[in-house]
C-alpha cells in the first residue's frame, strides 16, 4: 500500500487537476458511469464534532474508496489545526486489497474548490464580473481564489457573520489585483457553517449563479428555502442535495420536489442545457461527494508515485 502524507499534498495538486478531476467524476456519475455511497454523518457528542464516511465507486475510472473524517469545530482556537480533518483510502477494485492511503485535508478544500469553480464555469453568465462571498473560514479562501480564474471578475465582494475574519479574502482579492468592496453581485459563493438562512431571496438580483458550498449536513443552511423557488437548481449528486445539502429545507417544506433538481454532470455532458438566460438565477447545491475526493486522490497518487515520494508499506 501506498501512503502520501498531508505535507506533500501542495507540492503534488494544482487547482487545474483538481478542476479537471472534479468535472471528470461529476460528468461520470451523470452518465451512469459512476456512484456514491450513501454517506455517513454523525454528531459524535465529542467535542462537538461531525464524523462521517464518503466512498463511491467509478467504474469509468476505476476508483475505488472511501474519505474519513469530519469537523471539529474548535480545532484551530483550541489546537491551531484546520476545522476539517480528514484521510482518503483508495482501494484495487478488482482485489478489494488496500492501494493508498492519502492525507485529504488539503485536498478536500481544493476538491471543494473545483466544484464551484466547474459550477461557475458551467453556469454563470459569461460576462459574469462581480463575485460575492459569504464566509471566509479556511475553504473560503481556495473556493475565492478557484473562482477567479473562471470569469474575468473586476471586483469581490465579501460577507462574514464574523467581519474580523474577512481580511483573509481582501488578501486574496488584492493577490489578484482586484479591488474588494461592497456592490450588486453576479456570482455568489457561500461557504459557511450556518445552520439558519442568512441569504435572502429578495438579496439577489436576476442573472445571478449562486455556488452553495456550506451546507453538507442535515440540519445546515445558508440560503431562504424561497430562493430554491426561484432559481434554476444544480446539484452534484440530487441524493445528498435533498438529505444533507441545502435542497433539504425547501423539500422538506414542499416548496420543490426531488425531480427540480438536476446534476451538474449533465450540464457538462451537455444534456442539460443549463443556463438559458441572462435572467436566470441558477444555483449549484455542492453537497461534497465521495467520488470527488476519490478522483483527487487517485490523480496525486499518481503525481506522487512519479515524483517518487509515495511511501510504500505492507499492511
Ligand atoms: P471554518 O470553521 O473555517 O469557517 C466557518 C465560516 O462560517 C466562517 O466564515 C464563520 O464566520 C461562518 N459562520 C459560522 N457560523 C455562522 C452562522 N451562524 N452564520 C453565518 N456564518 C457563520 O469552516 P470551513 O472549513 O471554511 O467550512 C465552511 C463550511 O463548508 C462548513 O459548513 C463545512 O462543513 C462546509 N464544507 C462543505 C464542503 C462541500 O463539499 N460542500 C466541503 C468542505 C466544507
Amino acid at each position: 500500500m501506498l501512503i502520501v502524507p498531508e505535507r506533500e499534498i501542495a507540492e503534488l495538486m494544482t487547482r487545474e487537476a483538481a478542476f479537471d478531476a472534479v468535472e471528470r467524476v461529476f460528468a461520470a456519475m451523470a452518465a451512469g458511469e459512476a456512484d456514491n455511497f450513501p454517506v455517513i454523518r454523525e454528531a459524535i457528542g465529542h467535542e462537538d464534532a461531525l464524523y462521517g464516511f464518503k466512498g463511491g465507486f467509478d467504474r469509468a475510472g476505476l476508483t475505488l474508496g472511501l474519505k474519513a473524517g469530519g469537523y471539529w469545530p474548535g480545532n484551530l482556537s483550541k489546537h491551531g489545526l484546520i476545522n476539517h480533518q480528514s484521510t482518503v483510502f483508495l482501494f484495487d477494485p478488482d482485489t478489494g486489497r488496500a492501494k493508498a492511503m492519502v492525507g485529504g485535508n488539503l485536498l478536500t478544500a481544493l476538491r471543494t474548490a473545483a466544484a464551484s469553480s466547474v459550477s461557475i464555469r458551467h453556469l454563470a453568465r459569461k460576462d459574469a464580473r462581480v463575485i460575492g462571498m459569504i464566509g471566509a473560514g479556511h475553504q473560503a479562501t481556495y473556493q475565492l481564489r478557484a473562482a477567479l480564474e473562471q470569469r474575468e471578475f473586476e471586483k469581490v465582494i465579501g460577507w462574514n457573520l464574523h467581519p474580523e475574519m474577512l481580511y483573509s479574502l481582501e488578501a486574496i482579492a488584492a493577490e489578484a489585483g482586484l479591488p474588494f468592496e461592497a456592490v450588486g453581485l453576479d456570482v455568489i459563493i457561500s461557504i459557511t457553517s450556518s445552520f439558519d438562512p442568512i441569504l435572502m431571496a429578495g438579496q439577489v438580483s436576476p442573472g445571478t449563479h449562486i455556488a452553495c458550498m456550506g451546507t453538507d449536513t442535515r440540519g445546515k443552511q445558508e440560503l431562504d428555502p424561497q430562493l430554491l423557488v426561484r432559481a434554476s437548481i444544480y446539484t452534484d449528486e440530487v441524493a445528498q442535495s435533498v438529505s444533507i445539502g441545502e435542497a433539504q429545507h425547501a423539500v422538506q417544506m414542499g416548496l420543490i420536489a426531488q425531480s427540480d433538481i438536476a446534476q451538474l454532470g449533465a450540464v457538462i455532458n451537455g444534456t442539460d442545457p443549463g443556463r438559458s438566460s441572462d435572467d436566470q438565477i441558477t444555483l449549484f447545491d455542492g453537497t461534497g461527494v465521495g467520488l470527488q475526493d476519490l478522483a483527487v486522490a487517485a490523480a496525486v497518487v499518481d503525481l506522487a508515485i512519479e515524483k517518487g515520494v509515495a511511501i510504500e508499506v505492507d499492511i
